[in-house]
């Protein structure tokens, strides 16, 4: 499944389903929770991994196929899974390998979510975590380490400090002591990095931002090398995070048009990124492409592109931030991010609310920081709305 003779773009629009005697071009919505067979042999033989072909939905189906045939293809991985959200594929992709008195070594700045599993589930089943603040280095890393470590779990660039983990020398120090290395991925998405270049056993995905990139479904994914993912399989298929055909076909769709999609964002993040670091009343603007960001070099090396994110901050503080967003008019104010629409958020009174200031302050949260996913809309409506609500809120 890795190989292709086609580049990105051909594989995420020509890897579909095979035709059926209707001779449809779009392939249409397998809307079947089972699959009949030829007869009792063809079921027995199906049934015992024989022969390949589905027989349930919650095992497989046409339409999830697909899109995770096309996903393997971009992820640069021989298979996957897909789930019915973001948190079902982070969460079987860790307790498909953990046991308990297992360990699990993580990145601090993890997805709220994510977070929660670790901290709030994990431990009732005996196994434990240790995190690792953003801006450690690699020694840091290693130093933690424990005999039970088994998995590695890291999102780059995070959220929402947009701060990067050097995937390379994770990788290598992953191997090097017999760890999984799990990647989430969602932030860059397979047309900015891919996790495998550098090492990952697993890449996570939430399809749910910039692959569906409309803000239409919740979706998720976990892939990785064959043996990996029989593990993972076995997990969902008997766990039942199983994503529904109608999402499968939505994101199969989403996938034909992630790299333009993706170009676009990155162009308009840029550019407005750009714009924002002009502003006086600006006192900070962080984007991997910055050259003003401080791993500006490692995101050289690292991302293809900087991605659809960026964060800024007002001078004035936490009531500036909300009076900022009280002032927009075009963009959205929601949880969401990698939509069409341009987003913005207030991770100090929202998302990240319940962390203590010390602790906001440690995953690079400051009290007026702005979130901005960048939407698709004209360049200049986006600076417009976000430069009309800045002097408002002053
Ligand atoms: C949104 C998100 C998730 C969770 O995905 P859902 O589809 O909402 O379940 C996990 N990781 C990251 C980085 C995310 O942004």
């Amino acid at each position: 499944m890795s190989r292709s003779k086609y580049h990105f773009e051909t594989n995420a629009i020509r890897t579909q389903t095979e035709r059926s005697q209707q001779r449809e071009h779009s392939v249409p919505i397998f809307a079947t929770s089972s699959f009949v067979f030829e007869d009792a042999e063809q079921a027995r033989a199906t049934f015992a991994s024989e022969i390949e072909g589905n027989i349930y939905s919650r095992f497989s189906n046409p339409n999830n196929d697909e899109f995770i045939q096309k996903l393997c293809l971009l992820e640069k991985t021989e298979d996957g899974v897909a789930t019915a959200s973001g948190m079902a594929a982070m969460f079987i992709s860790i307790a498909s390998f953990l046991k308990s008195g297992d360990h699990v070594l993580a990145s601090r700045s993890l997805f709220g979510s994510t977070h929660q599993i670790l901290t709030g589930l994990l431990p009732r089943w005996n196994i434990s975590h240790t995190y690792v603040d953003i801006h450690a280095d690699i020694a840091s890393w290693e130093k933690n380490i424990q005999p039970n470590t088994r998995m590695i779990f890291v999102e780059t660039p995070s959220n929402p400090g947009l701060d990067l983990l050097n995937l390379e020398e994770l990788g290598k120090l992953a191997k090097q002591h017999q760890i999984l290395f799990n990647v989430d991925n969602c932030f860059a998405t397979p047309y900015i990095q891919n996790p495998t270049d550098w090492g990952a056993d697993l890449v996570t995905h939430s399809a749910t931002k910039f692959i569906d990139g409309q803000g239409r479904t919740v979706g998720g994914a976990v892939l990785g090398r064959k043996e990996v993912i029989d593990e993972v399989r076995f997990m969902a298929r008997h766990t039942g995070p199983a994503m529904s055909p109608f999402h499968g076909w939505i994101l199969s769709k989403s996938l034909e048009t992630l790299s333009v999609r993706m170009e676009k964002h990155c162009q308009n993040a840029l550019t407005l990124a750009r714009f924002l670091e002009e502003q006086p009343e600006v006192t900070r603007v962080k984007y991997p492409f910055l050259s003003s960001h401080p791993q500006y070099e490692l995101a050289q090396r690292q991302m293809r592109l900087g991605g659809g994110m960026l964060t800024f901050e007002l001078a004035g503080g936490l009531g500036r931030g909300r009076r900022f967003l009280d002032s927009l008019e075009m963009l959205s104010l929601t949880a969401n991010l990698g939509d069409t629409r341009s987003i913005c958020t207030h991770p100090a009174s929202t998302t990240h609310s319940k962390l203590l200031e010390e602790e906001q302050a440690r995953v690079g949260i400051t009290p007026s920081l702005i979130r901005v996913s960048v939407g698709l809309e004209h360049i200049e409506d986006i600076q417009t709305d976000i430069l009309r609500a800045i002097e408002k809120s002053k």
